[in-house]
C-alpha cells in the first residue's frame, strides 16, 4: 500500500518490539499477542506529534491481546484485565467475550470488545475484502462508558477543535466562516483530530475535500438500534459531495455492494496515523466517515 514513510517507521518500531498492538450503517450525516514474552504496546493516546510513545505492559501472555490493546490505547479507562473481564476505572467491569456465535449483524448490534477484532482493517489494501468492517463492530458499554451514556453527557466533553477548512452546506458549497467542530477531549481525541489538522493545511491541494459537515450527532443508526459512532464525539463527516455509501449500491447488509470511492489516499494516511479509521476501508463503505478507533489501528499492524 501506499504509505508515509512515518507510518512505516511507527510499524517497524512497533513490529521490531514484538508488539502486539463494527454499524451495520454508520450512517453518516446523509441521510456512518503475540507470543513473546515482553509485550510492548503502542499507546497511540500519548503520542506526540508524530512520535509513537511505547508503553511497556506487564508480559501477561494469558490476557487477550486484545484487552491489552483496549488498556493500551485507553489507559484512562481501562485499566486491567482479569477472570474475563475488562476492569473499567470507576471499578466496574464488562465481560470481554460472552462466548456467544454471532452473525454478521449480530457482531454490529450486540458487539462485546472480543468482537470488535473479529473483522480485518487491512492496511496492505485499499479495496475492502468481503464483508469486513472492521470499527463497525463498537461494544456500546464500552463507548458508553468511556465517551458518555447520554446526548448530554457525550455533549460535556465536547471542545472546540480549529477546522480551517470550512462546512458544507445543503447546497452544496463550503461556508468558509466556521472555523471549528464540537469534538470529545475524551482519550485525547481532540488533540489527535488537531494533529491531523496541522498536517492537512500543509497540503493545500487536499483542501477542497475537506469540508466538515458535522461531528457529534446522539442517534442510532438508521434502521438499527444501535448507536452511530457519532453519538460518541470522536467522529468527524468531510468531503460530503465526494463521498460515496455502500447503502446506494445495496438494499441491506447481506447483498454484494460494488466498491467505490473518491477520496486521495494520502487523506486517509494523515488520519490513520493518529488513531483514525477509515469508512472508506468498510466492505460496507462511507466513504466521508473518520472515526478516533486506535484500537482497530493498532490491532491491524500487529497482525
Ligand atoms: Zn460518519
Amino acid at each position: 500500500m501506499k504509505t508515509n514513510k512515518h507510518y512505516i517507521a511507527a510499524g517497524l518500531v512497533l513490529a521490531a518490539m514484538c508488539c502486539i498492538i463494527t454499524t451495520a450503517t454508520t450512517s453518516c450525516k446523509r441521510a456512518n499477542a503475540t507470543s513473546s514474552e515482553e509485550v510492548t504496546i503502542a499507546d497511540t493516546t500519548s503520542t506526540q506529534g508524530e512520535e509513537v510513545t511505547q508503553t511497556p505492559l506487564a508480559g501477561d501472555n494469558s490476557i487477550p491481546q486484545g484487552a491489552r490493546i483496549l488498556m493500551s490505547v485507553y489507559p484512562d479507562f481501562v485499566k486491567d484485565y482479569k477472570n474475563g473481564k475488562l476492569i473499567m476505572s470507576d471499578g466496574s467491569t464488562i465481560t470481554y467475550d460472552d462466548g456467544r456465535k454471532k452473525s454478521f449483524v449480530e457482531l454490529l448490534d450486540d458487539a462485546d470488545p472480543e468482537d470488535m477484532f473479529a473483522f480485518n482493517y487491512d492496511l496492505n489494501s485499499w479495496i475492502p475484502g468481503k464483508m469486513q468492517d472492521a470499527g463497525r463492530s463498537r461494544c456500546e458499554e464500552l463507548f458508553k462508558k468511556m465517551y458518555g451514556n447520554s446526548d448530554a453527557a457525550v455533549r460535556r466533553n465536547l471542545v472546540s477543535v480549529r477546522w480551517p477548512f470550512g462546512q458544507a452546506t445543503n447546497g452544496g458549497g463550503v461556508n468558509k466562516n466556521i472555523k471549528t467542530v464540537k469534538f470529545t477531549k475524551i482519550n485525547g481525541a481532540n488533540k489527535q483530530l488537531e494533529k491531523v489538522v496541522a498536517e492537512l493545511e500543509k497540503h493545500p491541494e487536499l483542501h477542497k475535500y475537506l469540508a466538515q459537515s458535522g461531528a457529534f450527532y446522539w442517534r442510532p443508526v438508521r434502521g438499527a438500534k444501535r448507536l452511530s459512532a457519532h453519538s460518541y464525539g470522536m467522529t468527524i463527516d468531510i468531503g460530503v459531495k465526494f463521498s460515496d455509501y455502500w447503502r446506494t449500491q445495496a438494499r441491506d447488509e447481506n447483498a454484494t455492494v460494488a466498491y467505490r470511492n473518491k477520496y486521495p489516499h494520502e487523506i486517509v494516511e494523515i488520519f490513520e496515523k493518529y488513531g483514525f479509521i477509515w469508512g472508506g476501508r468498510w466492505y460496507h463503505y462511507d466513504t466521508m466517515h473518520f472515526e478516533y478507533r486506535p484500537e482497530i489501528l493498532l490491532h491491524a499492524r500487529n497482525k
